[in-house]
């Protein structure tokens, strides 16, 4: 490393130092300089180095670029969908990567910019070719008519929980495969037979899904965040409430009044979660009798989610076992 990014890179972890002091204690902190000290050169030199924001999206990004490229994920898969807490090994991780993936429509809004000012990587800025927005062609749900952050809502371009739909995630697929082909053309013809391979795959699942959602159709549920609107609408749920007041804001006793009284009129099979704290929706099953269940927000970290398929596999297998 030259003495200029070296330079950078401490700059880098001071910044980032001094964030965490602000939001955490000493030991804390003193474990994050431990671990700012290990060594993060994991990739080989001559693979491309990708950083992902979720692990489904390192894993699609895996089926792609095979061994060309060296793909990791910040987020292990059990954050809160917008709340990845960061780590001093997110900054040099970031400072040497060739390629960024991300969800895209703000989903990573409230930890990805603040990384990127921090890690001094002009290759994946916004609008750089190496920066990767997965989002872009996907067919949108809950877009707001015009762009609105107003009173905490973290869904402002509409909702970026689209992976939990498999046919959406071929365009995501698509986009990841365009991103390698313009910034590494020399390896045009590996990537597209990679994503065609994958494409095939993910066909192949998508219709064994299909039948396996069947007894999904037609159900009716509530969600804490609304996060399952695109597996919904493949699959033909309902949703009729859900826990937050909006995304990202938490409910006020007045809104959880107004959201027994529908769940008893309405009457819907299944309150989902993630990883929010389970008080209220215990509460709400206790007031209600509506049956609760935990899915995992996005892949990775559990052997029986570790991969993007599995992941979706797992989420509708559950499903289907909590309804029967
Ligand atoms: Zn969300």
């Amino acid at each position: 490393m030259d003495s200029a990014a070296a330079k950078l890179e401490v700059y880098g972890r001071i910044l980032v130092m001094k964030m965490l002091l602000k939001q955490t204690n000493w030991k804390i902190f003193l474990l994050a300089l431990a671990l700012s000290c290990l060594p993060t050169d994991l990739g080989s030199a001559q693979q491309i180095r990708a950083v992902a924001s979720w692990p489904a999206l390192a894993d699609i990004t895996r089926q792609i670029g095979k061994e060309v490229v060296n793909v990791e994920s910040l987020a292990t898969g059990v954050e809160d969908a917008h709340g990845v807490p960061m780590k001093p090994s997110f900054v040099p991780r970031m400072n040497r990567a060739d390629l960024l993936i991300l969800i895209g429509l703000d989903d990573e809004q409230t930890w990805i910019p603040g990384l990127l000012e921090v890690a001094g990587n002009p290759k994946i800025l916004p609008g750089q070719a190496g920066y990767i927005d997965c989002s872009v062609g996907i067919p949108v749900l809950e877009a707001p008519a015009r762009l609105d952050r107003a009173e905490g809502d973290i869904h402002p371009k509409g909702n970026p929980h689209y992976l939990s739909d498999p046919v959406r995630t071929k365009t995501c697929a698509r986009n990841i495969a365009a991103g390698l082909i313009r910034n590494f053309p020399r390896h045009q013809a590996v990537f597209e037979k990679n994503l065609n391979a994958y494409l095939a795959e993910l066909d192949n699942w998508i219709a064994r899904w299909e039948k396996m959602a069947a007894p999904l159709r037609g159900i009716k549920y509530v969600e804490y965040h609304q996060e399952w609107v695109y597996l919904a609408d493949r699959f033909g749920m309902k949703r009729i409430g859900s826990v937050e007041l909006r995304p990202g804001v938490e409910p006020t006793p007045n809104h959880i009044v107004n959201l027994v009284e529908m769940i008893k009129q309405e009457k819907p099979q299944l309150l989902i979660y993630g990883a929010q704290n389970p008080r209220l929706p215990k509460q709400l099953a206790n007031e209600t009798g509506i049956k609760v269940l935990r899915l995992y927000s996005g892949g990775g970290n559990q052997p029986e989610t570790d991969s993007y398929i599995k992941w979706v596999d797992h989420t509708l297998r559950t499903l289907v076992q909590a309804l029967s």
